[in-house]
């Protein structure tokens, strides 16, 4: 499957089908009727949703009626070119029906959304149901040689042909296939590249590994080792590199631009047998399409991302993707959670630990050998938070050199006092400083002196970390210091919880606020002598801070 599934609903008597669905995809979106049900995206024509995302090749799971599905899609369904599987499911999740692009596997996620639902799919295929396999869409690992010439073998065979089986096809072992040693048709599963004959089908398995000592080059060097040994190339199952090469870019790029993973060897590792020798590059036969992904160990990746303030809507795409693609998960509890929906085989490591440097360090450990690995922050990583403590992790002499092979990547978040500042419409509209009051890490004084130039450039301010049980007097010193650079009707902001079920906005000014008003989970705007705030339209308050500052 390429694109992630949509989960189409029309009221909340399907949401919570549709969630035990999105459990089994996490990638996958719920598209709510606007008005009718609060979901992860809201659409206001159930017709024009469906087309489009068909158009777009999306998988469709609709939660409604097959008929209302049919009806919408009709008009499309002329020209058979490739499509997206379309599945309905009866909202209660007693039914699942796959309606079309059988060979986009809408016969495989028929079954592993039955079963997830514990009911049974609807499969109606002729050929999948009289052999109990989809011979054109065979499990990963296997590619089809050619799909036109795989649909006349099967239709053979529903007229009465019987066949054999040439090579390893283990998934095949409990078909119901007509099998017989005479037969007319035969099934090669082989990684020799020629035509089909008339009365075969061929499927290639992937256990092709290239190893390479460069990236110059490659696809032309890779395509005509294929050519020379006359090989399919379509069984290529991996790319091999020395470890030398794990921070090669180009390599990378050519590895993508095959479609193929790329690994790495150790210097001691043991290699299946070579078939082909040239040009720098080896050909290795691996036992099985299993065993070719067990070679090598694959570039570890670390992402910081930022989950932005918490709600799903406010999470960049990117880091969306990140977090589906993760191994392993690090972060306080609090976050892990956040991050849901998380599948079971993802380690999560969350803990209460507030050393920031240790995690950071066990993270690196994680990505070293491998794996793929997300530290997770609020708002955004680089905002007092944990990006700059993995890059000091990774500065430090006592780093590993592994780790700077790591695949770094550090994923922006909507930071709380972005979200708060909208919430409140434009406080933040002109210069402003971020402060965060907690002198964990940093000496009060220097709190006390960067309060002070910030109010006499007149910036607004936007306070994080404003006040714990620990810390209990820094903000009303914060304030104090404030004070003598403000009037008492500077307009201020407090956020809490943005983004989260308990939500609370609150605009007052300056002569109101008090250090009770404020806890941890508060983000303190302090606008600047500029800042204005006039009534909404629901009886609330606008608050921006004009483009423009007066001339001098
Ligand atoms: N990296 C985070 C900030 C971490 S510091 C970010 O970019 O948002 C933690 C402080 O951020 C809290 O004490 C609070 O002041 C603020 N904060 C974080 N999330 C918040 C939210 N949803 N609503 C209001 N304030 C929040």
């Amino acid at each position: 499957m390429t694109a992630s599934p949509a989960i189409v609903i029309l009221g909340p008597s399907a949401l919570a089908t549709a969630r035990r669905i999105q459990a089994l995809y996490p990638q996958a979106v719920i598209h709510g009727l606007s008005g009718r049900v609060e979901a992860d995206q809201a659409y206001d024509d159930f017709g024009d949703t469906l087309r489009s995302l068909y158009r777009s090749d999306t998988p469709i799971i609709a939660l409604c009626a097959a008929g209302i599905v049919i009806r919408s899609l009709a008009p499309l369904l002329a020209n058979k070119g490739a499509e997206p599987p379309v599945l309905a499911v009866a909202e209660d999740g007693s039914a699942v029906v796959p309606l079309l692009g059988g060979l986009g596997g809408v016969n495989r996620m028929a079954r592993e959304i039955a079963a997830a639902l514990q009911v049974s799919a609807a499969i109606t295929t002729s050929g999948e149901l009289r052999f109990g396999t989809c011979l054109l869409d065979p499990p990963s690992g296997y590619v089809l040689a050619d799909i036109e010439q795989g649909k006349r073998f099967v239709s053979d065979l529903l007229g009465g042909e019987s066949l054999r089986i040439e090579g390893d096809a283990p998934w095949l072992e409990q078909s119901k296939l007509p099998l017989a040693e005479n037969a007319g048709r035969t099934l090669h599963i082989t990684t020799e590249q020629r035509v089909a004959q008339a009365d075969e089908l061929l499927i290639h398995p992937r256990t092709l590994l290239a190893l390479v000592g460069s990236a110059d080059d490659l696809a032309a060097r890779i395509g005509r080792a294929f050519e020379q040994a006359g090989l399919a190339q379509q069984c290529l199952a991996a790319l091999l590199a020395p470890q030398a090469l794990m921070t090669d870019k180009q390599l990378a790029q050519a590895a993508a631009d095959l479609g193929v993973p790329l690994r790495f060897i150790g210097a001691d590792e043991a290699l299946p047998p070579q078939l082909q020798h040239g040009e720098n590059l080896q050909l290795l036969q691996a036992a099985s399409p299993d065993a070719a992904q067990t070679i090598g160990c694959p570039r570890g990746r670390l992402s910081v991302i930022g989950l932005g303030p918490g709600a799903a809507e406010h999470m960049t795409p990117a880091v969306r993707r990140a977090l589906d693609e993760a191994q392993d998960l690090l972060g306080y509890e609090t976050y892990v959670k956040m991050a849901e929906p998380l599948r079971d085989d993802q380690v999560r490591h969350s803990s209460d630990n507030r050393e920031e440097l240790q995690r950071a360090r066990h993270a690196f450990e994680l990505a070293a050998s491998g794996r793929r690995v997300v530290v997770i922050s609020s708002g955004d990583p680089g905002v007092f938070a944990m990006a700059a403590a993995v890059l000091e992790a990774l500065e430090e002499s006592a780093a590993p050199a592994e780790w700077h092979a790591v695949e770094l990547e550090v994923l922006p978040g909507v930071s709380a006092a972005l979200a708060t500042a909208a919430k409140a419409g434009a406080p933040l509209g002109h210069d402003f400083c971020l402060i965060s009051l907690s002198d964990n890490l940093k000496p009060w004084a220097v709190i006390e002196n960067r309060l002070d130039h910030a109010g006499a450039a007149d910036l607004a301010m936007a306070f994080y970390n404003p006040i714990s049980k620990a810390r209990p007097w820094q903000l009303g010193r914060a304030l104090d210091i404030v004070r003598t650079h403000r009037t008492p009707d500077t307009v201020v902001v407090l956020g809490r919880d943005i983004g989260r079920p308990a939500e609370a906005l609150r605009v007052l000014s300056l002569g109101e606020l008090t250090a009770e008003m404020v806890d941890m989970r508060t983000l303190v705007i302090i606008g600047s002598s500029q800042t204005r705030r006039f009534p909404r339209g629901d009886g609330g308050k606008w608050v921006y801070t004009p483009r423009s500052y007066p001339q001098p």
